[in-house]
């Protein structure tokens, strides 16, 4: 269980104020941060914490933060400073800080993206029973697999569609969780509230339970890294929806070819979770007759962020880091960047559209083949 609190707490106990998070911290160099020693942006944050004192440093060393963790393997007290900051965010509002535009109204603008994209993905579905956005009673009816869309996968109505088709070959007895009460609390916490994130994701657990499921399927990698660090105690299984249906591709098939030269945008939320695992998006393409991938910079367990944390906290070194990523991909010569989080979808592909790079979800590419997407 997350106790923002204990995470504080424990930061400021451990810390050294060495640095070694801020010169492996691949935002800093976008950010009025660049020119100041790491150990003193660092002294600054201790400050915070043991004192209640806001310096820039500290403020824009919060607010910058992607929660990519590739800091995790630089600490050598094994402190997670990417956790710590996003927690940190509700301490600086508690001091009376006033959060940055993007953080200040992302509630808001969750809510309606959501209040738009729900209406619009019933009308996707022939049967209404396949959506639970919230419950009519007590004991709902039982069911085997729950596609767990929290609120991203909404957002991304047309890919969460055709997982639903995917699962559905697989096993029929599939409906899908997700919609404002459904979150896993992910928008609380970048929102700057991390206790309210944390009864946010354990009224989504209720709501999981209640349709006590054998397997949970997470169509959202975000929610995935958010259930490895509360691990909450639970009857059914969880897995990504990714690690699900690689392991179920003899399934699906035939697959019809597709030629294009595809290239991957690994979501760090996944790659440097707890549980990292990068093969599955890998072999889901390999499945598909005619693809040739090939990889871009900093993939796989080494992937960049997309920027999306950096753009609501800080604006522009969000956009310019969201923008390097895009060139990234663009410069391998790939006819698609191909991803798999709704989130890091969102954040690349209309400026994809903008530098002539098709963006396309993994699952779309799948569904594409087997003529269901
Ligand atoms: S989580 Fe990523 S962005 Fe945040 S401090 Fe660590 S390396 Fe930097
Ligand atoms: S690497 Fe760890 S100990 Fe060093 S400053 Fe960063 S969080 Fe503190």
């Amino acid at each position: 269980m997350i106790n923002s609190q204990n995470i504080i707490n424990q930061f400021a106990d451990h810390c050294t104020a060495c640095g070694c998070c801020v010169e492996v911290c691949p935002i800093v160099g976008d950010t009025a941060l660049k020119d100041a020693a790491p150990e003193s942006i660092m002294e600054e944050v201790l400050t915070l914490f043991n004192d209640g004192t806001i310096g820039p440093l500290a403020r824009t060393r919060i607010y910058s933060c992607l929660f990519c963790n590739a800091c995790l393997s630089a600490c050598p007290e094994a402190l997670n400073p990417g956790l710590t900051f996003g927690t940190s965010k509700g301490l600086l509002q508690q001091l009376g800080d006033i959060p940055p535009k993007g953080v200040a109204t992302i509630m808001s603008f969750g809510k309606t993206l959501l209040d738009g994209a729900i209406p619009s993905f019933r009308k996707r579905l022939k049967s209404q029973e396949k959506l639970i956005t919230s419950f009519t009673n007590d004991k709902p009816k039982p069911v085997k697999t729950v596609l767990f869309a929290s609120c991203f996968g909404l957002i991304e109505g047309s890919v969460l569609h055709t997982a639903l088709k995917l699962l559905e070959r697989i096993d029929p007895d599939v409906c899908i969780l997700g919609g404002y009460d459904f979150c896993c609390g992910e928008f609380q916490f970048m929102a700057g509230q991390p206790d309210a994130a944390q009864q946010q994701f354990d009224k989504m657990i209720s709501g999981l339970n209640a349709l006590a499921p054998e397997q949970v399927v997470m169509f959202c990698p975000t929610c995935k890294m958010t259930f490895d660090h509360h691990q909450p105690a639970t009857e059914w299984s969880w897995s990504f929806i990714t690690d699900f249906v690689a392991r179920h591709l003899d399934q699906l098939g035939p697959f019809q070819k597709i030629d294009k030269i595809v290239t991957i945008h690994d979501p760090c939320h996944f790659v440097r979770g707890v549980e990292p695992a990068t093969d599955s998006p890998r072999k889901i393409l390999e499945a598909i007759p005619g693809i040739q991938v090939i990889e871009m910079e900093k993939s796989g367990d080494d992937a960049l962020c997309c920027g999306a944390y950096a753009i609501t906290g800080t604006g522009k070194p969000g956009y310019q880091f969201r923008n390097r990523r895009l060139a990234q991909a663009k410069g391998t010569g790939a006819d698609i960047l191909s991803l798999y989080c709704p989130g890091c979808h969102m954040t690349l592909g209309s400026e994809g559209a903008n530098i002539s790079l098709q963006v396309e979800s993994i699952l779309s590419l799948l569904g594409k083949s087997l003529g269901i997407a």
